[in-house]
C-alpha cells in the first residue's frame, strides 16, 4: 500500500534495523521499544488488521509464528520467555494498519493485563 509506514520498511524506503527476512515474512526492532527485546514481526503481503485475516492466510499465519519460534531460539530468549501481543482496532490502540506481532522479551515482563 502507497502510504503504509510498514509496506514502506518492506521495499526499504524507510530504514529499519532487520532482524529476519525471508520471501513471506520481515522482522526488524520497534522504533519505541517497550522492553529490552521488542521486535515486530509483519506479514510482506499488506493486512490491515486481524479482521482481515483470511483461511487463504492460514499458512502466512503459521509462518509468522515459526519465524517468532526461530527468532527467540536464535536471539537466545526462547528459554527465558517471551511474549506476543497484536493489537487490532481503536480500543486496542492499533496505530499502524498492516498486522504486526509485537515480540517482547529481555525482562520480567510485568504488564500483564490477562493470563
Ligand atoms: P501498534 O500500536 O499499531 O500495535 O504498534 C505499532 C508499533 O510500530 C509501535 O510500537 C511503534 O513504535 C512502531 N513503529 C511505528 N512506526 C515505526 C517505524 O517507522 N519504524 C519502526 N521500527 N517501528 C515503528
Ligand atoms: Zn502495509
Amino acid at each position: 500500500m502507497e502510504d503504509c509506514v510498514f509496506c514502506k520498511i518492506i521495499k526499504g524506503e524507510i530504514p529499519s534495523e532487520l532482524v529476519y527476512e525471508d520471501d513471506k515474512v520481515i522482522a526488524f526492532n520497534d522504533i519505541n521499544p517497550a522492553a529490552p527485546i521488542h521486535i515486530l514481526v509483519i506479514p510482506k503481503k499488506h493486512i490491515e488488521t486481524l479482521l482481515d485475516v483470511s483461511e487463504e492466510d492460514s499458512n502466512l499465519i503459521a509462518h509468522i509464528y515459526q519465524t517468532i519460534n526461530k527468532i527467540a531460539k536464535d536471539r537466545g530468549f526462547a528459554s527465558q520467555g517471551f511474549r506476543v501481543i497484536a493489537n487490532c482496532g481503536k480500543d486496542s490502540g492499533q496505530e499502524v494498519m498492516h498486522i504486526h506481532f509485537h515480540v517482547l522479551a529481555g525482562k520480567t515482563l510485568g504488564d500483564k493485563i490477562v493470563g
